[in-house]
């Protein structure tokens, strides 16, 4: 590996904005070809329904089924799937389960209303989505974690039918997906993936349910997708590759940290892992380790070109300027790794999730430490949120006017209403008007 150089960056030199911009850039879902693909299949499921899903299946996930019934999964073969799972998988996955769920309790929105003194009350219902869809990635990995970071919270938003989607390649099920849906309250499955599931969830077929909302993340027909059928339905988020940024005070351990920004990078060779340090020995000491330690992980060749390609060990003049330029990427990842990261914490502003002190490894966060793992990604932090039970409820605002509050209030209305010219909006108020 000796030949693996990754780009240093010094926030002394004069071109270090246009250095680290270049490494920041990233081509999002624009690809013209994608673009015409996925128009076609959205078009085709919308026509043909059930039969244009079943040929895409077979066509791109390499299964030989007939009708749509062969790619639906029941809730007792689900419950199958957890009760076989071997003891510890189903207890990681249980308490990851339970741990997602308490933390995610705590994002409930409750209604709220107040009364004004002439008895006028106004307020907001929550109300939670009637259905979801949940599209699970399935196409090269299985991510059981997915499901319960998808699920969960729209379980516990209250949501009425949670259906969800993944792709199955050459028909394989994976158990550990089923045993999450499962666990967390999916009501239906259906083994399909790509556009051509996001559009029978936008549009509805004769057997796949239209859907109010479709979350989670996919490939690059996924995402263009999603972003086609929005406005027919909800969207969350277009995620694009994974990012971790590491701040360090350098008396971290280097090993610790290299796995750190590899657990990031091994996601794909798109993805971003940025060290940024006020210490210039501490940035030698690591790429030491990832030397080391990178011939013995798995999934060494997409590290290698993630690294090679996206990463930056950044040299800083001290902890204050390593937050300014973080807060500049707005990573979907940072983490703090020094003493007192209560310290820091005020001036970050924007990330996706925060991983306080050196003991605490994005990966937890990823799979059970109890937050999201689906985070604003590509700079997208500086206006957006984790996923959440938010995302699965939505508000309507309530306004009921007592006699002489119409009559009050409908005095203003009048008013602004004839400046606008809107004659019939000022005398809908001024009927209420008394004397
Ligand atoms: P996927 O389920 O997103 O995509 C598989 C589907 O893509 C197939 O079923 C097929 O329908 C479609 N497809 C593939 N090639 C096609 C083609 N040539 N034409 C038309 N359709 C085609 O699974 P994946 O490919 O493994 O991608 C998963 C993605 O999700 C990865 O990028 C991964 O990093 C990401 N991911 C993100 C998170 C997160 O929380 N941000 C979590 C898990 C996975």
């Amino acid at each position: 590996m000796s030949e693996l150089s990754i780009t240093r960056l010094n926030s002394s030199q004069d071109d270090f904005k246009e250095q680290l911009e270049k490494i920041l850039a990233w081509e999002s879902v624009s690809d013209v070809k994608v673009n015409h693909i996925v128009d076609e299949i959205l078009a085709e499921v919308k026509l043909n329904g059930d039969a244009a899903v079943v040929n895409y299946t077979n066509r791109f996930d390499l299964t030989s089924v007939t009708t749509m019934a062969e790619l639906e999964l029941t809730k007792e073969r689900l419950a199958q799937a957890l009760d076989t799972l071997p003891e510890d998988q189903r207890s990681a996955l249980e308490q990851a389960a339970q741990r997602i769920r308490q933390y995610h309790e705590k994002q409930k929105s409750d209604s709220w209303q107040y009364t004004e003194a002439d008895g006028t009350m106004l307020g907001q219902k929550v109300t939670p989505l009637d259905r979801v869809g949940l599209y699970v990635p399935g196409g090269k990995a299985a991510y059981p974690s997915s499901v319960l970071m998808n699920a969960i919270p729209a379980h516990v938003a209250g949501v009425k039918e949670i259906i969800m989607v993944v792709p199955t390649p050459h028909g394989e099920l994976n158990q550990l997906v089923l045993a999450a849906a499962s666990l967390a309250g999916v009501d239906r499955v259906f083994t399909i993936g790509g556009a051509q599931a996001v559009a029978a969830l936008a549009y509805g077929t004769e057997t796949v349910p239209k859907v109010d909302k479709i979350v989670g993340p996919g490939n690059i027909f996924v995402a263009t997708a999603k972003r086609a059928v929005f406005g027919v339905v909800g969207i969350d988020m277009i995620a694009g590759p994974s990012e971790i940024l590491v701040i360090c005070d350098g008396k971290t351990d280097p090993d610790w940290v290299a796995m750190d920004l590899f657990s990031q990078a091994e996601h794909d060779e798109d993805a971003q892992s940025i060290l940024v340090t006020p210490d210039a020995d501490f940035i030698d000491k690591v790429e030491t380790s990832i030397r080391r330690l990178l011939p013995t992980m798995e999934r060494k060749e997409i590290i290698e070109v993630s690294l090679r390609n996206r990463a930056a060990l950044i040299l800083v003049k001290d902890m204050e300027q390593a937050i300014e330029i973080s807060n500049s990427i707005a990573p979907e990842h940072l983490e703090l790794s020094v003493e007192n990261p209560e310290e820091l914490l005020p001036l970050v502003r924007h990330a996706g999730a925060i991983f306080m002190g050196r003991h605490t490894a994005e990966a937890l966060g990823d799979y059970c430490a109890g937050p999201n793992h689906v985070l604003p990604t590509s700079g997208t932090a500086r206006f957006s949120s984790p996923l959440g039970v938010y995302d699965f409820q939505k508000r309507s605002s309530l306004i009921m006017f007592s006699a002489d509050g119409a009559s009050k209030t409908g005095k203003i209305a009048s008013v602004l209403a004839r400046g606008e010219g809107l004659t019939a909006h000022a005398r809908s108020a001024e009927y209420r008007i008394k004397d």
